[in-house]
C-alpha cells in the first residue's frame, strides 16, 4: 500500500472519531459520563442512545455469563426493593390503573421474569463428531413500551434481553416516560458500579414518534420489540427490520352450562379488575349460554361485582367512548380508561363503595364495550343460545388478534372446540386471565406477549439467534474406531 497524504489524513480522522466516541461513552471515576447528561442510560437523541447501547453491547459480549447474571440481579433487586416508590411514581404519572397492582407488577417481574436459566445448549453427537447449538445475542434491541405498564415492561424486557446477551434502547410511552427514566437510571447506575459497564439499557427521555422511527432505522439496532396497540404493531412490521410484536388484544370469556359459576365469577372479577383492566390479557367481554345466564349474573353479584341496568350502561357508554381518526372509529376516552369502578359508576349515575372492583351488565353483542378494547373495570355480559354461538361470537370479537381467550367449563369437548376455533396465544381454562401468565397458574411472567409474530410469552430465547458449532469426526467419546 502506498502511503500518501490522503491515507494519513483518513487514518487520523478515523482515530480522532474513535477517541471522541469512546470518551463520550466512558464514565468517569465518579460514575458520570463526559457527554453531559448522557449517563446511566438517559438520552435525548435516539441515534446517540442507539450508539451508546451498541458500545455497551461490544463490552458485554467480551464478559462472562456471570456479568449478565449480576446485571439482571440488580434489576431484580431494585424492582423489588423500590416497588412501592416506583409503583407510586408510575401511578402518579400515568394516572391509570391501581396502585397496589403497579407495585405488585414490579415485584412479580423482579422475582420471576425469566433470566439466564433459559439459555440451554443443545448437542448432537455421533460417528461424525459433535455439533452444539447455542443461543447468541442479536446486539442492540429497540424496544417500544406502553403506558399501561411503563416500567414493568422495561423491567421484564431488560431482564430477558440482557440474559440473552443484548443491550437495549427504549422509546417509552410519553405519558410514562418519567418513571421509565427513573427506573432505567437506577438499574444502570447499580450495574455500572458493579461490573463497570454503563448504558446496558438506554432510554429516550423525551420520546416521540420521530425518536421511535429513528430507533427503527438505526444501523446500530439489530432487532425491534414493540409492546402496544395496532399503530405501533403496524409501524414495527413495516420497519424493514425483524420485529417481535406484542400487539393488542380483546380477550373474550365463554361460560358454558357445565361451569362452576361461583369460581367463574371470582376469576372474572380478579382478572378484569386487575389494574383496572389495563392488561392486554384481561377479560374484556363474557359470552354466557342462556341456560345459566341469570345464575351467572347472580354469582357475579355474590362475588362482589355491581350490576348496572340498561339505562346506566347507556350513560356509561356515552362517557366511555369517543370517535377518533379519519375513519371515526371508537376508542376509550382518557377520562375513564383505567379508572376505578367507582368513577365509572359515577359516570353511569350510580354511587358505589370505593372498594367495589368491577361493574358488569347485560349488553347485546353489537355494543362498543364488546367490540372495542376498552381497558376499564366494566365487563359486558352477552346472552348466547348455546356454547357454539358463544364460541362463534368470542372468535368474532377477538378480531383475529390471536391474543388471549378464556373458558369456564367442565366439558373438555367445549374447551377443545374453543381452543381450536380461536387459536389464541394464551388460552386459560377455569381461572383468571393472569393465571395464564404464571400469576396464579404455572409458567413464567412477561408483559410482552408476541401474538402476531408468534414468539408467544417472551423469554431470553426470544431475543437470541441460534448458532451451530460442529467438530467433525472427533469428540464422540462413546464409540467409533480407536485412534
Ligand atoms: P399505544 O399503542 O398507544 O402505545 C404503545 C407504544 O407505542 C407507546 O410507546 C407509543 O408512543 C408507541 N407508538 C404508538 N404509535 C406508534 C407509531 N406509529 N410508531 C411508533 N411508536 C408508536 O398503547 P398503550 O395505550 O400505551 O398500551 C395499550 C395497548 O398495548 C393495548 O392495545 C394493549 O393490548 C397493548 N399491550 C399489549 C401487550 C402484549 O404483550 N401483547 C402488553 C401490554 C399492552
Amino acid at each position: 500500500m502506498q502511503i500518501n497524504e490522503d491515507l494519513i489524513r483518513s487514518v487520523i480522522t478515523q482515530v480522532l472519531s474513535e477517541v471522541r466516541s469512546r470518551s463520550e461513552s466512558a464514565p468517569t471515576s465518579s460514575g458520570t459520563s463526559s457527554a453531559g447528561g448522557e449517563r446511566f442510560g438517559l438520552f435525548t437523541c435516539a441515534d446517540r442512545a442507539a450508539a451508546a447501547a451498541r458500545r455497551a453491547f461490544e463490552q458485554l459480549r467480551t464478559r462472562p455469563m456471570d456479568d449478565r447474571k449480576k446485571a439482571i440481579d440488580h434489576i431484580r433487586r431494585i424492582s423489588i426493593a423500590s416497588a412501592v416508590e416506583l409503583g407510586t411514581m408510575e401511578m402518579n404519572e400515568t394516572k391509570v390503573g391501581r396502585l397496589k397492582h403497579k407495585i405488585e407488577k414490579l415485584e412479580t417481574l423482579g422475582r420471576r421474569a425469566p433470566g439466564t436459566e433459559f439459555l440451554t445448549t443443545q448437542a448432537y453427537s455421533g460417528d461424525r463428531g459433535l455439533c452444539v447449538i447455542e443461543h447468541a445475542p442479536f446486539g442492540v434491541i429497540g424496544a417500544i413500551t406502553p403506558v399501561t405498564h411503563s416500567l414493568p415492561t422495561i423491567t421484564g424486557n431488560a431482564v430477558s434481553m440482557i440474559a440473552g446477551g443484548n443491550t437495549l434502547v427504549v422509546n417509552p410511552h410519553p405519558s410514562g416516560r418519567k418513571v421509565a427514566a427513573e427506573g432505567v437510571r437506577r438499574f444502570n447506575q447499580a450495574i455500572y458500579e458493579d461490573i463497570g459497564i454503563d448504558n446496558l439499557i438506554c432510554l429516550i427521555t423525551e420520546p416521540t414518534l420521530e425518536s421511535a422511527s429513528a430507533i427503527f432505522k438505526s444501523r446500530d439496532v439489530s432487532l425491534i420489540c414493540v409492546t402496544g396497540g395496532p399503530a405501533v404493531a403496524r409501524a414495527a412490521l413495516n420497519s424493514g427490520k425483524r420485529a417481535i410484536v406484542a400487539g393488542p388484544g380483546n380477550p373474550p370469556v365463554v361460560v358454558d352450562e357445565t361451569a362452576d359459576l361461583d369460581r367463574a365469577a371470582r376469576s372474572i372479577i380478579l382478572g378484569a379488575s386487575y389494574d383496572n383492566n389495563l392488561l392486554c390479557i384481561a377479560e374484556k367481554v363474557v359470552f354466557v349460554v342462556d341456560s345459566v345466564f341469570d345464575a351467572m349474573m347472580s354469582a357475579m353479584e355474590r362475588a362482589g361485582a355491581v350490576r348496572l341496568n340498561a339505562a346506566q350502561i347507556d350513560r356509561l357508554t356515552a362517557a366511555a367512548f369517543q370517535e377518533v381518526g379519519d375513519d371515526k372509529h371508537l376508542a376509550p376516552t382518557k377520562d375513564l380508561l383505567g379508572q376505578d369502578a367507582a368513577k365509572l359508576a359515577a359516570a353511569a349515575g350510580v354511587n358505589v363503595h370505593a372498594e367495589v372492583e368491577l361493574l358488569f351488565g347485560e349488553t347485546k353483542a353489537e355494543h362498543p364495550f364488546v367490540s372495542v378494547e376498552q381497558m376499564m373495570p366494566f365487563v359486558p355480559f352477552v346472552r348466547c343460545r348455546d356454547v357454539n354461538q358463544a364460541i362463534e361470537l368470542a372468535k368474532h370479537y377477538e378480531h383475529g388478534f390471536r391474543h388471549t381467550s378464556i373458558i369456564h367449563s367442565r366439558n373438555v369437548n367445549n374447551m377443545t372446540k374453543m381452543a381450536r376455533a380461536l387459536d389464541t396465544t394464551l388460552f386459560i381454562k377455569n381461572g383468571p386471565s393472569m393465571a395464564g401468565l404464571g400469576l396464579g397458574g404455572e409458567g413464567y411472567p412477561s408483559f410482552s406477549i408476541a401474538g402476531p409474530t408468534g414468539e408467544g410469552v417472551t423469554t431470553p430465547l426470544t431475543f437470541t439467534r441460534e448458532r451451530r458449532c460442529s467438530l467433525i469426526d472427533d469428540l464422540w467419546i462413546l464409540g467409533g474406531p480407536q485412534s
